[in-house]
């Protein structure tokens, strides 16, 4: 039992405006609770480290990760796409949540019986190889998991996204590698609307309706993802954690709750401690009622304990 949190200042400092949900004080809620809840004491609090051009082209083309750095702003903001806005702080708070990411990497793989976890915006499972959109400008998770195959040789990781939304950027990025087995559970029809119709053996997406209650959810977990999981024998566990599907979230229609995500880490934890010396690195997604964040956050690395 050793979890590492990893984070930096400057993840607060990407900010959409007051009315955007994905704001500076998701990151807040989270410390809040971790610190009401006494883990914050348990916790190793380490600092993150911005990635390179060359970890983020590892993911995505050379020529989209070129272009995000040149239309950076220096004032004001630009769009790209109808949710997803570029200010004076988002390229260095994305090159640090991306950054994170090798951090923890390197955290579990350098030793043994280690899991991390990333409380780190902008997110990224929407990025695609070529395309910001949802928020999202790096594929944080991809990122990580380009660089754990490139640094320590891996053959099978594993990526789990339970975040209330399809991961198509993750999807679209690892489509062709069956190195990763990528699971990823979400509402359906909803934001951005793929994941329902793919057809692959090293990708399990769950859609599930709007409404789906949580005995619904974790039996489609129990019989789809958990055996894969065993089956692949991943080397490394990587999550991305989005508690959007929180019954109190209203960004969409889940009924999940903490207890929930308690559970999922708990069944992760086991598989990692049979196939990969309990190694996990979790790195945040979405979630946006700010208490039930929080909370959300404290289940699940309970979960992982
Ligand atoms: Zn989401």
């Amino acid at each position: 039992m050793a979890i590492t949190l990893f984070s930096h200042a400057i993840c607060r400092q990407h900010n959409a405006g007051d009315d955007h949900p994905e704001c500076p004080a998701r990151l807040d809620a989270i410390n809040d609770q971790l610190i009401r809840s006494g883990l914050d004491y348990i916790l190793q609090q380490k600092d993150a480290t911005a990635a390179s051009k060359a970890d983020l082209c590892r993911a995505h083309s050379t020529l989209y990760v070129s272009e995000l750095y040149a239309k950076a702003p220096t004032e004001g903001h630009i769009w790209l796409d109808p949710d997803t806005q570029m200010m004076n702080k988002t390229l260095q708070a994305a090159l640090y949540a991306a950054g994170s990411g090798l951090n923890a990497v390197d955290e579990v793989m350098q030793g043994n019986d280690k899991q991390a976890f990333c409380a780190i915006r902008p997110p990224g499972h929407h990025a695609t190889h070529d395309q910001a959109m949802g928020f999202c400008f790096f594929n944080n998770i991809a990122v990580a998991a380009e660089y754990a195959l490139d640094k320590y040789q891996l053959e099978r990781i594993a990526i789990v996204d339970f975040d209330v939304h399809h991961g198509n950027g993750t999807e679209d990025i690892f489509k062709q590698d069956a190195r990763i087995l990528f699971c990823s559970s979400f509402e359906y029809p909803l934001y951005p609307n793929t994941g329902a119709d793919t057809v692959s053996d090293h990708i399990i997406n769950l859609p599930l309706p709007g409404g789906c209650k949580a005995s619904q959810w974790r039996a489609a977990v129990s019989s789809e993802w958990l055996p894969a999981l065993d089956a692949f024998a991943p080397q490394l566990i990587l999550v991305s954690a989005g508690f959007d599907g929180h019954a109190e979230d209203e960004m969409a229609h889940f009924m999940l709750r903490e207890d929930d995500y308690n559970w999922l880490a708990t069944e992760l934890k086991t598989i990692a401690n049979k196939h990969c010396q309990g190694r996990v690195v979790a790195m945040l997604e979405g979630g946006y009622a700010l208490s039930a964040l929080g909370r959300s956050v404290v289940a699940f690395l309970k979960g992982l304990m």
